[in-house]
């Protein structure tokens, strides 16, 4: 079987004007995942940079991040942490709130999910404005992990998200 190349996997990226309110592009990623091979070979491309590098867990955000680090997880050797909506998970937890376009949301991890010094890497579909993973971000850091990279599927660059993760190496497959 031939290789996916990015250009295979973002012409499977649908967008759906106006969802999930009037002004927004939402991109949606089913049409890659309901694909065997798209789904594989971007995830292949996803964890390619990370083949080589030590990681202990990979932290996927709530909820394609799920999806998308899981994966990335079984494929490097390492562990999966979720970081959820607060509220979720069952254990103690720290939880980091970020504001949104109206209001705000908070995010949370079991405290003892991730060791101190243990090298995580962030995974999500989609780096937009970066509050999402700059919360995660600080969770990791009350934790004590040592934040590897940030890796996406899609960035909206004119977001200028990565803004928000300076210091870390921050990666995405396919830039709008
Ligand atoms: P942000 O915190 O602004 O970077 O938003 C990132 C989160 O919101 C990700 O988990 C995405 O799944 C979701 N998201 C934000 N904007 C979009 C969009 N235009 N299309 C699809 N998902 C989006």
């Amino acid at each position: 079987m031939n290789p996916v190349t990015i250009a295979e996997i973002a012409a499977a990226i649908r967008n759906v004007p106006d969802f999930p309110k009037p002004g927004i592009q939402f991109k949606d990623i089913t049409p890659v995942l309901a694909d065997g091979r798209l789904f594989d070979g971007a995830m292949n491309l996803l964890v390619e940079p990370y083949r080589n590098s030590r990681v202990d867990k990979v932290v996927g955000i709530d909820a394609r991040g799920f999806i998308f680090g899981a994966v990335a997880a079984t494929k490097l050797g390492a562990g999966f942490v979720p970081v959820r909506k607060k509220g979720k998970l069952p254990w103690n937890t720290h939880e980091q709130s970020y504001d949104l376009e109206y209001g705000s949301a908070t995010v949370a991890v079991h405290v003892d999910a991730v060791k101190p010094g243990e090298r995580v890497l962030l995974v999500d579909d989609l780096l937009a404005t970066g509050g999402t993973a700059a919360a995660a971000m600080r969770l990791l850091e009350k934790l004590g992990a040592h934040v590897v990279g940030f890796d996406f599927l899609i960035e909206l660059k004119f977001l200028e998200g990565r803004s928000k993760l300076a210091g870390h190496p921050v990666r995405a497959l396919i830039g709008y």
